[in-house]
């Protein structure tokens, strides 16, 4: 293909772009794709195969991050068809590793086993990645994944095992760390599969592995703290503990990992202790407490629960119910626990060991807890933490790609009177309809509340005179507007003050814009001011 090189416009977008969109970059997974889907068509267009080729890999990455496991799976059999085989060392080897475990990831997830399988196989045997430990982990880790989906644990344990041998002593790695993890997890799978059958010897070799492992694990965590991975290595130590009768250790384990995973909005994680804690309680011989726990947590996680939490689960619930004599309901728990426990010889399902923590899991899970907690729960707008995440990811990028870039800060007159006037219910309403109202102006996930009724807007690559214009209009529509928890002829305006880059520093645009919106202000209200006066002390 033949185009004419990219002008320096163009190279300068495409820098910013890589910046954003590689898969070590730290922004957010959605923002991560986009850019990579604009990169992808701008290579393309300049004839840039390569990049192109690269972008394309990036995609499936940051779907695989959103959890959208298929799409990111379609992309990355699209892109796997034109990479062919790379030269080693290139950067286009590099992008067909990343591809690879992007593929394993997505296709086990999918219940795509062969595809999976296939590639993790293909990655775990690269000759590059072998030498290398933190790619090996990564690669026994998604081939393990692979073996743990199947159903089947022995294997999935053997490949960790074997990476973790061969790179006994490589330096601490967050993937050593997943790795360790893994084996935590996979072993205790096969402890509860074991579990009850006359194999005493194995069951305690499994509850030993799992230990080790998950202690060695926390010792990582001291520096790769994630607050996922800590749930489940502390959730997995405090199961071990709790099987070999370390009562109180395991005790303090287990409830902190259950605070720990309601307060990152893990649900998942949270039931899968919970059951944990049910088995400690019937250990302690605290019966009756364990069949109450027990009973509630089932009803809580329903049909669709985590398969493996359910199994636990209810068989904790028959050995409570049993020791209190309560036969029938033991029955019934045992029958559930049963039926269970063939569902997963038979079908394989996938998911059943929670705590195998696939890398989209915890990704997704982190993701959605801190999508949650940057959002206004009145307007369901972004919250000044959010505003916070928005400005270190495009304040840089801007100033990269010297594009333009403007903020507003809106602030409404004398809200005070509504409240006094109609009640803060009715000033609440008027919050949300006003939040609803700039949602429909302002394209983009750049609106924030950033404090009572006070509203920033971020308006990337527009430049001071366009996000102006944009903020007069606003203020216009708004001041005609019948407001629709308001009496028809009552009027509300708003004063905006804008700010732009240079700088390229968002505290200095947000001061500079709240000194405009004072002006706008004492100016008599109703108002948009663009560049007040300089700071003064
Ligand atoms: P002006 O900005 O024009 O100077 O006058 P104002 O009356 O709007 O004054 P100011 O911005 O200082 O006060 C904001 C008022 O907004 C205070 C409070 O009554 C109201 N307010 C802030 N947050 C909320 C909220 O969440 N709900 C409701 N109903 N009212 C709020
Ligand atoms: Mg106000
Ligand atoms: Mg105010």
């Amino acid at each position: 293909m033949s185009a004419a090189p990219p002008s320096e416009d163009v190279q300068r977008r495409i820098d910013a772009l890589v910046a954003l969109a590689s898969p070590g970059a730290t922004c957010d997974p959605a923002t991560s794709e986009r850019a990579a889907r604009e990169l992808r068509d701008l290579t393309v267009a300049a004839g840039d195969d390569e990049r192109a080729i690269e972008a394309g890999v990036w995609i499936a990455v940051h779907l695989l991050r959103r959890g959208r496991l298929r799409e990111s799976l379609d992309e990355a059999l699209q892109v796997r068809e034109r990479l062919g085989s790379p030269p080693p060392g290139s950067r286009l080897a590099a992008a067909r590793l990343e591809l690879l475990r992007t593929l394993a990831l997505a296709a086990s997830e999918a219940d795509e086993f062969g595809v999976a399988l296939d590639a993790a196989q293909e990655l775990a045997g690269d000759r590059a990645v072998r030498a290398d430990a933190v790619a090996a982990f990564d690669a026994a880790f998604a081939l393990a994944v692979c073996f743990e989906r199947m159903g089947n644990s022995w294997q999935a344990l053997r490949v960790l095992d074997d990476v973790l041998a061969e790179h006994a002593d490589a330096a601490p790695s967050f993937q050593m760390l997943y790795t360790l993890n893994g084996v935590a997890a996979t072993a205790l799978g096969a402890f509860h599969r074991l579990h009850g059958l006359d194999v005493d010897d194995e069951t305690a070799a499994h509850l030993v592995t799992a230990r080790t492992a998950a202690e060695r694990a926390r010792e990582l965590l001291e520096q790769f703290d994630n607050p996922l991975y800590r749930v489940a290595v502390e959730g997995n130590l405090g199961e071990a503990l709790t099987y070999q009768g370390e009562l109180d250790a395991a005790s303090t384990l287990l409830e902190g990992a259950r605070t720990r995973a309601i307060e990152i909005g893990a649900p998942a994680h949270a039931a899968r202790v919970r059951a944990s804690i049910g088995a400690w309680l019937v250990r302690s011989g605290r019966h009756d407490e364990a069949l109450r726990s027990l009973d509630q947590l089932i009803a809580d996680i329903g049909d669709d629960g985590p398969h493996s939490t359910r199994v636990r689960a209810h068989h904790a619930a028959y050995l409570a119910a049993r020791a209190l004599g309560q036969h029938d309901r033991a029955i019934a728990h045992h029958e559930t626990y049963e039926q269970l426990e063939r569902l997963r010889t038979t079908n394989q399902l996938r998911g059943q060991s929670v705590m195998f923590v696939s890398r989209i899991e915890a990704d997704a899970e982190v993701e959605h807890h801190r999508a949650t907690a940057e959002r206004d729960p009145l307007t369901g707008l972004g919250n000044r933490r959010r505003l916070t995440t928005l400005l270190r990811e495009l304040v840089p990028a801007a100033a990269a790609a010297q594009d333009a870039f403007a903020l507003a800060v809106l602030d409404l007159d004398k809200f005070k009177s509504i409240n006094d006037d109609f009640g803060h219910t009715t000033g609440d309403a008027v919050l949300v309809e006003l939040a609803r109202v700039l949602d429909g102006a302002v394209d983009g996930d750049t609106i924030v509340r950033f404090g009572g009724e006070e509203i920033v807007i971020v308006f990337p690559r527009t430049s001071a005179q366009e996000a102006f214009a944009q903020c007069e209009q606003l203020r216009a529509d708004l001041a005609d507007r019948a407001w629709a928890s308001l009496p028809p002829d009552r009027r509300l305006t708003v004063s905006i003050g804008v700010a732009a880059a240079p700088p390229y520093d968002g505290d200095h645009l947000l001061r500079a814009a709240d000194r405009s919106l004072y002006c706008a202000k004492r100016a008599g209200r109703n108002l948009v001011v663009l560049g007040a006066s300089p700071e003064q002390s």
